[in-house]
């Protein structure tokens, strides 16, 4: 349907400034009409009443003498007034007197009710009654009846004039409100043209012209400002956004080059993984297997034997005499002589058997799927062959042989760890035996001693291979609150086993008789290393060695002790040496004697463990003691046992009466510290301060002074 709203504002302005334009028109037009027919009809009252003056004035004289004739000529003249349609004289009683009606005309003159001067206008004639006077006296009365013609003609004259003007003008108005419209609407289109290329064409540059001060100036402005600040927005949306692309442009590249870098750091992780892998599960040296890798193949071969219920062997070699070859033509010429032999040893055996190195002239032969003991023995022949031929390194002839133990699986050991332990035991069997010979393992081999045996031959390898290491537990001053000295104990860190307790590879040592050159280990290196920490600046530091009944019942023992003094250039008195009760009690003659010379020396002499051996009052007082370390086994239950407490107190008496230093070992915990602090004892040792530590460690917490359980540690 046809909407008012829907057509554009330029046709409803047309539409508007026409039809008020119109109605204007049509208005004044009425106006100016109706005036006209007001005044054409006064004029025709005027004509009528100056016609019935003249008839009056022209008809006195015959109704004054009743002659009707005259009067009758008088109305003769109105044959020439066209519009005249009839006209009557009468006397003063309403007596028609003489008449006249147009010719042609059929009309009915009025006989009554004359009395009135009148006109009336009626649709199409018009009548005029008036009264003639002569003298002041009423002699008469005159009727005229005139047609409308001249009236019509000029109204039908007036309506084609007005509507000519009424079409002019509507033309006119149209064309210029066409025109003027266009003072409103331009403006208003120009605006909506912008305000839609800005919406369509996210231009926001663009402006909308014109400055008027009117309303649609205002608009004008305010829409442009509008665009000012959207586009001032839209710029710096943009700058935001080419900022933002930039960056995500970089943050792109970066990532690229460090997905880039990932990719190649992948490739090298991996390859880095692979030769970790190797090297992991190969002896650098030789390339051969090293014991991890020959482990995982004893431990599947094994699964296998057991399945299909084969046998299958391990043959430990060690070579001959190879220390004496390494230490005098050099470890070049060992190296090389190891590398042969690796290549002999692997072509003298099988495809699927496995040849590994274990470190150093040891080496481990894995012999899956034998058909009995006796392929093991063959193979071993073999293998002591094979090593016959001289080899040449360097210029040297060398040759060398090899002691071979064996075990067979299942008969020796269902798992690789006693099956190893058993070639390992048969081997240095072998070497007993006068070497270059191949031995198979016995169940008499073990016995007795067999853990000892181990243990031995462990403990032999472990100080040919440099596996012991010392250990310092700090002493601390507990007034001063400072370390004033450090006690050396024994690790043994096994490559297998991990680190080994002393309580368990001392006995072993010291029945074996490798106590000797461990304890001369131990005494030059805690020494060399005190002496090192006084470079440092701990000068007023003090060590303490523990010595074994090995030790002090040896012979010359003394000069050994000086002999490391000398070496490290280490003042004695900063020295101490622990022997226990019993080491003491042993042989307790010689025992006085060698620690009084030691005494003299200016070396201290610490009774360790004290209250756990022969305590005898009588003994110590006949040995050159200066410190009694009380044993940790009566502080753990210090404060809360009452005997524990009972027997610390009576130590520390008679410490104090004997006027021995004393220390306190084994101090876990603060109740322990604040009891020996109340009992005046000076010196604690105990993980509350520190467990035992590699050197390097004590060197930090002398330098920090920082030992966990005090405060406040001073240098
Ligand atoms: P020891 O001489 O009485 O050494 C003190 C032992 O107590 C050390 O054990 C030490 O680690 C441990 N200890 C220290 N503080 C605490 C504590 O707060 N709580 C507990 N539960 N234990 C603590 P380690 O190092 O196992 O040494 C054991 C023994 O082995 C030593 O007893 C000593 O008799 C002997 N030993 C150690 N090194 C040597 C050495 O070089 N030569 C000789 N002949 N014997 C050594
Ligand atoms: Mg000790
Ligand atoms: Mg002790």
């Amino acid at each position: 349907m046809w909407n008012l709203r829907d057509i554009s504002i330029r046709t409803k302005l047309t539409i508007l400034i026409v039809s008020i334009s119109s109605v204007s028109l049509l208005l004044a037009s009425i106006a100016f009409i109706t005036s006209d027919r007001i005044n054409t009809q006064q004029t025709v009252s005027d004509n009528l009443g100056t016609m019935a003056d003249i008839i009056a004035a022209n008809s006195s004289a015959a109704l004054l003498f009743s002659d009707p004739v005259a009067a009758q000529e008088t109305l003769s003249f109105l044959n020439s007034q066209q519009h005249i349609q009839a006209a009557a004289i009468y006397d003063s009683d309403e007596k028609e007197f003489a008449h006249y009606i147009q010719p042609g005309l059929n009309l009915d003159l009025p006989a009554s009710d004359l009395q009135n001067e009148n006109i009336l206008f009626w649709s199409d004639y018009v009548e005029l009654y008036t009264r003639i006077f002569y003298e002041g006296d009423l002699i008469g009365f005159i009727y005229l009846r005139s047609d409308m013609e001249a009236i019509h003609d000029r109204l039908v004259m007036f309506l084609g004039i007005v509507a000519i003007v009424l079409l002019a003008s509507l033309l006119v108005t149209f064309v210029l409100g066409a025109q003027l419209q266009r003072i409103i609407t331009d403006p208003l289109l120009r605006l909506s043209a912008i305000a839609r290329q800005v919406s369509t064409g996210k231009n926001y540059s663009v402006r909308v012209i014109g400055e008027g001060k009117d309303e649609l100036g205002n608009l004008i402005t305010d829409f442009n400002t509008m665009l000012d600040e959207i586009q001032s927005r839209d710029n710096e949306l943009r700058e935001h956004r080419l900022r933002l692309e930039e960056r995500v442009t970089q943050r792109t590249r970066e990532l690229e080059s460090a997905n880039a870098l990932l990719e190649l750091s992948k490739e090298q992780a991996e390859s880095v993984a692979n030769r970790m892998e190797y090297h992991a599960h190969h002896d650098a040296l030789t390339g051969l297997p090293n014991r991890i890798l020959l482990n995982d193949r004893i431990t599947s071969e094994l699964a296998h034997a057991r399945r299909q219920q084969t046998n299958a062997a391990l043959l430990f070699l060690d070579l001959d005499r190879f220390k004496i070859i390494n230490d005098s033509l050099g470890h070049a010429v060992g190296d090389q002589l190891l590398r042969v032999i690796s290549r002999r040893l692997n072509n003298c055996v099988r495809e699927e058997d496995t040849v590994a190195r274990l470190g150093g002239d040891e080496f481990m032969v894995l012999l899956p799927r034998i058909s009995g003991s006796a392929d093991a023995g063959r193979i071993a022949k073999k293998i002591i062959e094979c090593l016959v031929d001289p080899i040449s390194c360097n210029g040297h002839e060398l040759h060398i042989t090899t002691s071979i133990g064996i075990s067979i699986f299942p008969y020796d050991g269902t798992d690789a760890e006693t099956l190893i332990k058993h070639a390992d035991i048969s081997m240095y069997r072998a070497k007993e035996l006068g070497r270059n010979k191949a031995i198979y393992y016995t169940a008499e081999m073990n016995a007795g001693s067999r853990k000892q045996l181990a243990m031995e031959t462990n403990l032999r390898k472990a100080v040919e291979r440099n596996q012991l290491r010392l250990f310092y537990q700090p002493k601390v001053d507990i007034n001063r609150n400072m370390i004033v000295g450090v006690e050396a104990l024994l690790r043994w860190k096994h490559p297998t086993m991990g680190f080994i307790s002393p309580l368990d590879f001392i006995p072993v040592a010291e029945d074996s008789g490798l106590i000797i050159p461990i304890g001369e280990w131990v005494l030059n290196t805690a020494f060399r290393q005190l002496k090192q920490w006084h470079n440092t600046g701990f000068t007023g530091l003090t060590v303490a060695v523990n010595l074994s009944s090995a030790q002090l019942s040896r012979p010359g023992f003394e000069d050994v002790v000086a002999q490391a003094l000398g070496e490290a250039g280490l003042d004695a008195r900063m020295t101490e040496l622990e022997v226990t009760e019993n080491v003491a009690m042993e042989n307790i003659d010689s025992a006085i004697t060698v620690l009084d010379r030691l005494k003299c020396m200016g070396i201290s002499i610490a009774m360790d463990d004290f209250g756990t051996g022969y305590s005898s009052l009588n003994y110590l007082r006949r040995l050159p003691i200066d410190i009694v370390k009380i044993d940790k086994s009566f502080v753990s239950e210090i404060p809360d046992s009452t005997d524990d407490v009972t027997i610390a107190q009576a130590i520390i008496a008679m410490a104090q009466s004997l006027k021995l230093s004393l220390v306190v070992e084994g101090v876990e915990n603060v109740r322990q510290l604040n009891f020996f602090r109340q009992q005046g004892v000076n010196i604690v040792q105990g993980y509350l301060f520190s467990k035992p530590v590699p050197a390097s460690e004590l060197l930090r917490m002398l330098e920090a002074q920082n030992v966990p359980g005090t405060v406040n540690l001073v240098k």
